[in-house]
């Protein structure tokens, strides 16, 4: 383990939502993300998964300071870019954080030259001169698999992968060190989707990236993840090494999220397990484990009091009362 690149502490985001109460001073809030601790190493991707609405995409905004926490601290780089000054704000965070969203056909501005969508962050944060912006994004074109002749082109007259490469080529103009992936391969055809994959994985050995990928396609981060943090309801509930989280998780809510995808060996989709109930209100969540209203597992602890995350294995832990209780099941194995 070396020093991390991003360490995440006890972070906190919650946003105030009207109140039913005519007592104008109670306020109620969604705790999107509530209280989520996270190591990142620097060349490690991490697969960050669970259903809408458990906090994943707010973690995120958090992180790349599109949302200010409620409380905690992030260090990134050595920087606690919590509290920090709108210019290093600019310096250590907008330029060595960057994101690759899900739909290149809304992410790339179609009334801008593919030369101005990729030089644009170059124009703001570097104020390259002409010449020297079109080599930089001739060879950035070229580092993504696109021919340089795309320059003068705008990015209708691409296809969905190739849209996804010139996102991916504006995204490391400024040679960032993370990169999230925000389901980068959900909105274009399943060909591209395997070349995007390979570019990712090729980029990062290329340039020594560290990435969190967010997607809802769990085959996506067994491919690309060293690490898998599962949230659930604001709060990481199992993170460890992905293949082993992928083949013996520990937590129910994992063991549910794998168990729902299709594999060789069932007969029919009959067979899948698919978890019962909607995520609960981020408002007013359950006490105790918030994932005792859906659990098949649960037990009456688990209903007042909050587990705590316990080791598992080597960098594997989990946060079930089932650890610590001599009742756990990998489903899995
Ligand atoms: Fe289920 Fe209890 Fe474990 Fe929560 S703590 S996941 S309710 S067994």
């Amino acid at each position: 383990m070396s020093t991390p690149l991003v360490k995440i502490e006890a972070l906190k985001k919650y946003f105030p939502v009207r109140s039913d109460s005519l007592l104008p001073t109670q306020k109620n809030w969604v705790k999107a993300v509530d209280g989520v601790d996270l190591e990142i190493q620097p060349g490690e991707v991490i697969g960050l998964v669970g259903e809408s609405g458990c906090g994943k995409t707010t973690l995120v905004n958090v992180l790349l300071r599109l949302e200010d926490p409620t409380d905690g601290r992030i260090i990134f780089d050595g920087v606690d870019i919590t509290r920090v000054s709108q210019k290093m704000l600019q310096r250590q965070v907008r330029k060595n954080i960057q994101i690759v969203f899900q739909d290149p056909f809304w992410s790339l501005n179609p009334r801008m030259l593919v030369r101005d969508v990729v030089g644009e962050p170059l124009t703001v944060h570097l104020r390259l001169a002409q010449m020297e912006l079109i080599q930089r994004v001739e060879a950035l074109l070229e580092m993504v698999g696109l021919s340089t002749d795309s320059v003068y082109k705008y990015p209708h007259e691409f296809s969905g992968g190739q849209r996804q490469r010139i996102a991916i080529a504006r995204a490391l103009a400024l040679e960032p060190k993370l990169v999230v992936l925000d389901e980068p391969t959900s909105s274009i055809d399943i060909l591209s989707q395997a070349q995007i994959l390979d570019l990712l994985m090729q980029l990062k050995q290329r340039l020594g990236l560290t990435y969190i990928l967010i997607s809802h396609d769990l085959s996506v981060v067994h491919y690309m993840s060293d690490r898998i943090v599962v949230m659930y309801l604001g709060k990481v509930v199992e993170q460890g090494p992905a293949t082993v989280v992928f083949n013996h998780p520990a937590h129910p809510y994992t063991q549910a999220l794998f168990n729902a995808l299709p594999s060789l060996e069932m007969n029919s989709l009959d067979d899948l397990q698919t978890l019962e109930g909607n995520v609960p209100s981020a408002i007013n969540p359950p006490a105790g484990c918030r994932f005792h209203t859906r659990c098949p597992q649960v037990m009456e602890i688990c209903k007042t009091v909050e587990p705590q995350m316990l080791p598992v294995g080597e960098n594997h832990s989990a946060a079930c009362h089932l650890l610590s209780s001599g009742g756990f099941n990998d489903a899995k194995l």
